[in-house]
């Protein structure tokens, strides 16, 4: 097996959604297409894959440095001894020259090639990618991962008519757990959304707020206090995402699981918050992105480091409604995929088409990641395929 070509594009997510951290409008992601030389049904057959949302395209590093990197390589350094691609030889060349630490953007445009590799991989065996990311791991996989609905962003006007519309639409199609957002307006309102939305829910049905680690020290206080008794499935990211000693902190004070970990893009930064952060193994979340730190490759060493620290992987939750993160859900044992409540924008229409049953989300069939099912697969990788 020979990789002939490498393309990728940049693709405009403009949305005009804000959380308590960002804005959309501007946000770009990148689309990868891996070309192997095997013909199946007269084509060669391909990898694709789509960056994982809030860090930009990656098409700089791409073009001018991990793309040529791999194109270079001779296939034994890519394949097995059978000759198969094997993604984490390919892993260990798309890493040559890269010195240790500081990780800046690079985790991002590695980890969309380990992306397409594994998409790769799996179609040239003829699998979904969870049953080849369970076989590999050697464990039982499953297409049904349990999934929360993600949303709860503020609206200009009718805010807390909306967010209970919402709600109760996506309980209608079969979530039972929800997130909605926190910081965007005081404290006081805050918890109007919050007590809105629990009177919306049933046994069994869960809520948890993200504040995407904007609040200081004395905000995240006020918060708990004000949060204290109610039935919440977690905080996420209440500070900033580096601050290990904060979050050591914080989870002193609350019964509260805490979930965090999506801004750390790489092994070095989970294990330091694993160290440092005072997480709790047996209530917090952890959700490290697995497109935006190096991919799958590395994803399956954190993993093994969390279970050193005396972690349960089922205390993860993969950040981004993606499609490659929920394979990873359903193929690697893990607790929870994200669903995006919002599927009108391009990122959010990438799962609408999973269909949820209460709280579990069936994962495509199709051979590889299924990319080729989401609703946007056309707009995004136009002009990739031939
Ligand atoms: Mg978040």
């Amino acid at each position: 097996m020979r990789i002939v070509a490498v393309k990728e594009k940049t693709v405009p997510l403009a949305s005009a959604t804000r959380n308590s951290s960002i804005g959309f409008g501007a946000m770009t992601a990148s689309a990868v297409v891996v070309e192997s030389d095997v013909v199946r049904n007269g084509k060669p057959v391909i990898g694709v894959a789509f960056d994982s949302i809030g860090r930009y395209g990656h098409g700089g590093l791409l073009r001018e440095r991990f793309i040529p990197r791999l194109m270079a390589a001779e296939p034994e350094r890519y394949t097995d001894g059978n000759g198969s691609l094997d993604p984490n030889r390919a892993w260990d060349v798309l890493m040559t020259d890269e010195k240790p630490g500081g990780h800046g953007e690079r985790c991002g445009a590695v980890g969309l090639i380990d992306a397409a590799l594994w998409d790769l991989a799996a179609k040239l065996a003829d699998v979904p990618l969870w049953a080849l990311l369970g076989k590999i791991d050697g464990r039982p996989a499953s297409a049904k991962v349990a999934v929360y609905a993600s949303g709860g962003h503020y609206r200009e006007a009718d805010d807390i008519r909306l967010l209970c519309e919402d709600i109760r639409r996506e309980i209608g199609n079969g979530h039972r757990r929800f997130k909605i957002k926190i910081g965007g307006v005081g404290v006081k309102d805050d918890v109007a959304r919050i007590a809105a939305v629990l009177a919306l829910l049933g046994p069994g049905m869960t809520l948890a707020v993200d504040g995407n680690g904007t609040f200081s020290r004395d905000k995240t206080v006020a918060y708990l206090d004000a949060l204290a008794g109610l039935p919440l499935a977690w905080i996420e990211e209440p500070v900033h995402p580096l601050d290990y000693e904060l979050h050591r902190e914080i989870a002193s004070l609350t019964p509260i699981p805490i979930a965090t970990g999506e801004n750390l893009f790489s092994r070095d930064d989970a294990r330091n918050l694993l160290r440092y952060g005072g997480l709790r193994p047996d209530r917090d979340m952890l959700q490290y992105d697995v497109s935006l730190s190096y991919g799958i490759v590395e994803y399956r060493r954190v993993l093994a480091d969390l279970e050193a620290h005396g972690w349960n992987r089922a205390r993860c939750a993969p950040h981004a409604g993606h499609l490659l993160a929920a394979h990873c859900v359903g193929g690697l044992g893990l607790g929870l995929a994200e669903v995006a409540i919002e599927q009108t924008s391009l990122f959010g229409s990438l799962t609408a088409r999973f269909a949820v049953a209460d709280g579990i989300a069936s994962l495509p069939e199709a051979p590889g990641v299924g990319l080729e099912t989401a609703l946007p697969f056309a707009q995004i990788f136009d002009g990739l395929l031939n």
